[in-house]
């Protein structure tokens, strides 16, 4: 049998990707492994969105290029953003590198290699050889499109769902355009049989993923997002769905009225982009919304969602942020009190717009502004926590913590340590809460 391991950078649609290549893998009689050292093929998704992320790519690959050297027949493939783009670099710099296949390649491309390449290692492994046509014939397409299929790891119960893929905002900071291309939505009718299938295998958390949700439109039926989070929620079942990214340029009050109809099902967490506070940043950016759009729907979700969270991304030091600029983002996040925030120094990416644009900060400069907002946001994160001492929360258990406890999310994605017996990983759980930190709640379970 042939063990494979997938290293994923990035976001959830990344995740999603590689679930599909693992899946795709799991029915060519391969055996998912969790470490590199039992791997006889490594698949590595890569992430584009941040130079930090691209270079970690880099490192990891050092570290494979000892271990190829000690097993010569081992295959490394590269798929994902930076392989769009970098294609010719992986091949010259890392000439271990078996194949590399980036987000825009054709997909039935890396399907047909994937099979080439299991059918040889099947050969100089001296196992039976199967016939390529007969691979060919029980592979089920759909795979590469969606992530639907339950993961194989310890997080059996959450399956990981690509509703598009591709972005036409183009951002000016942003990759994923080029990476990733054009905005194309799957079909709603394969999604809704591809979550009913994980459904009826046990999944209890359904993630709904696209760069903007928002604009999904049926390719058949014409659906909108709003429709089929309510084509999701009405599905029979005792799970969550979530939906990660929104974007305020395409928000709209539908979706919320959803969450708020079937609260049970929908989890009461939005994760928001803002990106920036000051309307003049955010146009440089070409956001296509304002601050005043974007406070207009934290009112949406506060009124119809009082319980829901919401987190938000910050990218601190874009070119042409001045002290002002940046003290509008401070003065809107005290004002929303969000319950996360994923903050970022700007970094210039290849191919965007912003890259050109002249940089006026200096890196020191963009680390102290980092620095105030995350103290800011610490002080905030834990005031919010802090409420839900006492309160009973509906959490789903995913895993053993580090520290021997148990670590379960709520539907507002706190993550949630309580001491518990491992057969409760998986299901849905009571926990009361006694403390709050800035990170993690801690409580108690409630039989
Ligand atoms: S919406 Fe903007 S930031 Fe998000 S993927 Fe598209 S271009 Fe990038």
């Amino acid at each position: 049998m042939i063990n494979f391991f997938i290293k994923t950078y990035g976001c959830q649609a990344n995740v999603a990707d590689s679930q599909a290549v693992a899946n795709f893998l799991v029915n060519l009689d391969c055996k998912q492994v969790y470490s590199e050292k039992l791997a006889d093929l490594i698949i590595i998704n890569t992430c584009a969105i941040r130079e930090k992320s691209e270079q970690k790519i880099y490192s990891y690959l050092g570290r494979l290029a000892k271990l190829q050297k000690r097993n010569s027949l081992l295959k490394i493939i590269v798929i994902g953003c930076v392989a769009s783009y970098k294609k010719k670099d992986f091949y010259v710099r890392f000439g271990f590198i078996t194949f590399v296949s980036g987000s825009r390649d054709d997909k039935n491309v890396l399907r047909d290699k994937l099979i080439d390449i299991v059918l040889s290692m099947q050969t100089s492994k001296s196992l039976l050889v199967p016939n390529k046509k007969d691979f060919l014939d029980n592979q089920d397409k759909n795979n590469f499109k969606l992530g639907g299929v339950r993961r194989e790891t310890r997080h059996s119960t959450q399956s990981f769902i690509n509703i598009m893929t591709g972005c036409n905002n183009f951002c000016t900071y942003c990759i994923v355009p080029f990476t990733r291309g054009s905005e194309i939505s799957y079909s709603s009718k394969e999604i809704l049989e591809k979550i009913k299938q994980d459904i009826a295998l046990g999944t209890k958390e359904i993630f709904l993923l696209g760069q903007n949700v928002n604009s999904y439109k049926c390719p058949e039926t014409n659906l909108n997002f709003a429709q089929l989070l309510e084509a999701v929620a009405k599905l029979e079942g005792d799970f969550w769905v979530r939906f990660v990214s929104s974007h305020p340029k395409d928000m709209t009050l539908d979706v919320i009225k959803v969450m708020a109809k079937y609260k049970e099902k929908v989890c009461g967490f939005v994760h928001h982009p803002l990106q920036s506070g000051s309307n003049k940043i955010l146009k440089a950016m070409n956001r296509s919304y304002t601050l005043e759009k974007y406070l207009k729907q934290v009112d949406w979700i506060r009124n119809y969602l009082p319980d829901a969270t919401i987190s938000t991304d910050i990218i601190v030091g874009f070119p042409g942020e001045t002290d002002q600029d940046f003290e509008q983002t401070l003065e809107v996040i005290k004002k929303i009190k969000f319950d996360n925030i994923f903050s970022f120094i700007y970094s210039p990416r290849k191919f965007t717009k912003a890259a050109m644009l002249k940089d006026n900060l200096s890196y020191e400069q963009k680390q102290s502004r980092l620095a105030i907002l995350q103290k800011i946001q610490v002080d905030i994160s834990r005031a919010n926590n802090e409420n839900y001492v006492g309160c009973i929360l509906k959490c789903l258990v995913e895993k053993e913590a580090v520290n021997g406890m148990l670590l379960a999310r709520s539907a507002g994605n706190h993550t949630i340590l309580f001491d518990g017996d491992l057969a409760k990983i998986d299901t849905f759980v009571n926990i009361k809460i006694n403390s709050a930190r800035a990170t993690n709640l801690i409580g108690s379970l409630i039989e």
